[in-house]
């Protein structure tokens, strides 16, 4: 007899030969955040990257909810017709690419598991502030209550879980979008995964606790470090992978393209607003700044930040100029 499989608030497609992309994509925020999710049966561990918002669909009829449950028990096309983690053999390591909501309400599903930040800035993710910073009580919602391993810039994530194995995933503080906004990068696969750092086709945004000339440095670094990781990959002769250049996967919208020309485009566009070259296009109230925004859903870039974050900025280059 066929049964259907039950009806989830995810998709999950792959990306390469050991890494999904899910999509949560009806949510009741509007987030569709993508999260990603590294199978490494050799270290016996699932990486997962951000956990999207806690499964809460538009869709009622909707029973699959959680992430976990979705990733240990509904079937993939893509992975043979199988479960990601099928019977939960494997065990899990998280890491959040900041804490925006939603990006971590899923995490108490993976209480049980060591789930890594950025180490850039412990205040910021101080308990206490975690409501305020999270956005979760700008919602109204419940803050979820967890442990992070706050880890250094460069940190590779190695797994404990039946050995030490290193995962050849590499962790990069890239503050700027948030003071703990981090990026990963996958050595293998040459996939670097950015949050929300940059995506297309949806507003950029910035929340009061950004900072757009913070951002210009990790975007200079991130140039750098992919130029880099794609000159080694021209002149390695026997390289891992089948890949020949970086992509970038983002925390919505955005996957699988070429990074070097995402990021100087990203950049390019940045500095055309810091320039007056484009127009605002609203203004409005939010969380107790004058909030601006730069173009509109659907073009490849648009922004939208407190108006403080551009004066600091253009401040900043008129010093340095
Ligand atoms: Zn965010």
């Amino acid at each position: 007899m066929y049964h259907q499989p039950p009806r989830a608030a995810f998709r999950a497609s792959r990306l390469t030969p050991t890494t999904f992309l899910i999509k949560e994509y009806d949510d009741v925020y509007s987030e569709h955040p993508h999260i990603y999710v590294k199978v490494d049966t050799q270290a016996n561990t699932i990486l997962i990257i951000d956990t999207g918002c806690g499964g809460k669909s538009n869709d009622q009829t909707i029973e699959v909810k959680s992430l976990r449950r979705f990733i240990e028990t509904v079937a993939v096309d893509d992975n043979n017709g199988l479960p990601l983690n099928k019977g939960a053999n494997m065990k899990y390591i998280i890491a959040l690419t900041h804490c925006h909501y939603d990006h971590i309400l899923a995490v108490e599903d993976f209480k049980d598991s060591i789930v890594l930040a950025s180490g850039h800035s412990p205040s910021f993710l101080d308990k206490n502030v975690m409501p305020e910073h999270s956005l979760c009580k700008n919602l109204g919602i419940n803050t979820p209550i967890f442990a992070s391993t706050l880890v250094p810039h460069l940190y590779d994530i190695v797994s404990s879980h039946g050995g030490n194995h290193r995962l050849g995933v590499t962790i990069l503080h890239t503050p700027g979008h948030t003071p703990d906004e981090i990026a990963l990068y996958d050595e293998a696969d040459m996939m670097l995964y950015v949050g929300d750092t940059i995506y297309e086709w949806e507003p950029t945004i910035f929340p009061k606790e950004g900072s757009i000339v913070t951002w210009f440095s990790s975007m200079d670094f991130l140039i750098a470090f992919v130029k880099g990781k794609n000159e080694e990959r021209k002149l390695s002769t026997q390289a891992k992978g089948s890949a020949t250049q970086v992509l970038v996967n983002s925390g919505h919208q955005t996957a699988l393209q070429p990074a070097v020309e995402l990021l100087l485009a990203a950049k390019d566009y940045m500095q055309e607003v810091l320039d007056g070259k484009r127009s605002v296009t609203d203004r409005r109230w939010n969380r107790g700044e004058e909030t601006v925004s730069y173009g509109k859903t659907g073009d490849r870039f648009s922004l939208r930040c407190p108006a403080r974050l551009i004066r600091e900025a253009r401040e900043g280059q008129k010093i340095t100029a």
